[in-house]
């Protein structure tokens, strides 16, 4: 629709806004780092992955064409003892690390429908991408940044910073000589690195590991940065628009990755450098390892200390997107709280809006003085939007839009103040902004439905246990064998009879 709006982003390698322009005109192809799937995804990783959303919503609006990749990350992310994060899921849980990796992508995948985050284009998973890696390590090797240590290859890091001034540290602001021993791989294997900054591209296996593979060099793994350089290069080609995460992945992650598509190609991976911040609790980061994290399903519940009653996906999509993506965005519970009504006022003044009588008049040509500043708020609105994706703006405006709508319908303002045309522009925008770039649903109409089936579903199971306590098979089985074809199992149980959607 509007590829020509100038969209200026926060380039985290150049540390400034600049204009986003695609490498290729109408297309964007952008990689985002997705989940660890060793555990539940906590409410941190969502905040990152809505923000992407709304990104992604917002190119597709423009009209882009996007390709958006988010891997799993399903091999390779080392713990800081140095065992595979997969891998030490499995054994505390008594699983094959598949079924790990499958349960928690399962469960991942539940948590971004419950957000309303669409699908991204492509997930490769790491260990769907073995080869590409190991294409890769040989690639690094042949331009002189791998060495081979005992079966284990590592990343040249001084030499490639030497060859390649300027390049590593850059996103992260690090300096290579401080950078020692920070990076997350094998503690262990330390003492053979040629350098404490270089890191393992390809790890040889210690007895015990159970996620291997043949490799040149050993029967090992890959080094957890690799698959994302492997799998965007595979998906986005060497150069691609937007490469995305969330801040805390700069260094090593990310760092690591623009070097080996540098050491691996001679040219820098992403062009604009996308980093969300952190969502903290009381403070502090949310983190996984740390333990200092909420579930999305313990704030559905209200199950939490944290927390005094239990939160909507929306309400907490609706908390989200009052930040903008680049600051830090503290839970509390009255901030949750002022956000729930935040949501319904804005779900509700859309009713309302919508429901404002539509007259038919074309456009004449006339602008009221509510017309012009009507006009100047959804340019704000957009104007937001092209700010770096800042949807705390484009929210504000949306609020102070809305007030017309309550104007005009209990007739504070008369309904000839604002043209009919204007209204209808009115109308879509917010439309528009709510469901398809902010991917904020009505959950008050979702929650209607759902009592109209239960309460449907409890007269049918009433009918059918009638039928059986007068011995009438025929009828009992024909609702259950009806049901079942509607893709709904009945299930007769000591406690009664229940229902689920197969
Ligand atoms: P992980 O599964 O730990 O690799 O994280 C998946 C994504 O969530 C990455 O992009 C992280 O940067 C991001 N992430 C992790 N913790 C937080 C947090 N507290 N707030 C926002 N994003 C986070
Ligand atoms: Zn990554």
């Amino acid at each position: 629709m509007n590829t020509e709006r100038s969209l200026k982003l926060y380039n985290s390698l150049s540390g400034k806004k600049e204009i986003f322009k695609p490498l290729h005109e109408g297309h964007v192809g952008m990689y985002v780092c997705g989940p660890t799937v060793y555990y539940d995804v906590h409410l941190g990783n969502c905040r990152t992955f809505v923000s992407f959303d709304i990104m992604y919503r917002y190119l597709l609006h423009l009209g882009y064409r996007v390709r958006y990749v988010r891997n799993i990350t399903d091999v390779g992310h080392l713990t800081d003892d140095g065992e595979d994060r997969m891998a030490k899921g499995a054994r505390v849980a008594q699983l094959e690390p598949m079924e790990v990796a499958q349960k928690y992508t399962v469960g991942f995948h539940d948590m971004m429908r419950a957000f309303n985050t669409l699908p991204p284009s492509i997930e490769p998973r790491a260990t769907g991408h073995i080869p590409e890696q190991i294409e890769m390590v040989q690639d690094i090797m042949a331009r002189g940044y791998g060495y081979e240590r005992n079966g284990s290859v590592y990343f040249n890091v001084r030499k490639f910073d030497q060859e390649n001034p300027g390049v590593y540290g850059h996103l992260s602001g690090r300096v290579l000589d401080e950078l020692l021993v920070e990076s997350r791989d094998n503690l262990k294997s330390q003492d053979e690195k040629d350098d404490p900054a270089d890191f393992a591209i390809w790890m040889k296996a210690r007895p015990g590991d159970i996620m291997v593979w043949k490799s040149p060099w050993s029967v090992g793994f890959p080094g957890w940065h690799l698959e994302c350089s492997a799998m965007s290069t595979k998906y986005l080609g060497q150069t691609f628009d937007i490469h995305g995460g969330g801040n805390d992945l700069k260094f090593p992650h990310h760092e690591n990755e623009i070097a080996q598509n540098h050491g691996a190609c001679g040219c820098a991976p992403a062009k604009f450098w996308l980093h969300t911040n952190m969502l903290l609790l009381e403070g502090k980061k949310m983190s996984k390892s740390e333990g200092n994290f909420i579930t999305p399903v313990q704030m559905f519940t209200g199950d939490s200390p944290f927390i005094s009653k239990a939160y909507t996906p929306m309400m907490l999509r609706f908390y989200m997107l009052q930040a903008h993506y680049g600051s830090q965005l503290d839970i509390t519970d009255e901030a949750l709280l002022a956000a729930e009504k935040g949501y319904r006022k804005l779900m509700e003044t859309n009713k309302v809006l919508q429901g404002l009588p539509a007259d038919a008049t074309a456009y004449d040509g006339s602008e009221s003085e509510h017309d012009r500043a009507i006009l100047a708020l959804i340019e704000d609105a957009y104007a937001g939007m092209d700010d770096d994706f800042n949807t705390a703006v484009a929210l504000a405006c949306l609020n102070e839009l809305g007030s017309y709508a309550h104007k005009l319908a209990n007739k504070q303002l008369d309904a000839s103040a604002v043209s009919p045309w204007v209204l209808e522009r009115l109308k879509t925008v917010f439309n528009t902004f709510i469901f398809d770039i902010f991917g904020l649903q009505d959950e008050s109409d979702a929650a209607g439905d759902e009592g109209t089936v239960d309460g449907l579903m409890a007269l049918i199971l009433d009918i059918r246990a009638n039928a059986r306590t007068q011995k009438d098979w025929g009828t009992s089985d024909k609702i259950r064998d009806g049901l079942a074809a509607a893709g709904i199992a009945v299930k007769d149980g000591k406690e009664g009879t229940s229902w689920a959607k197969n």
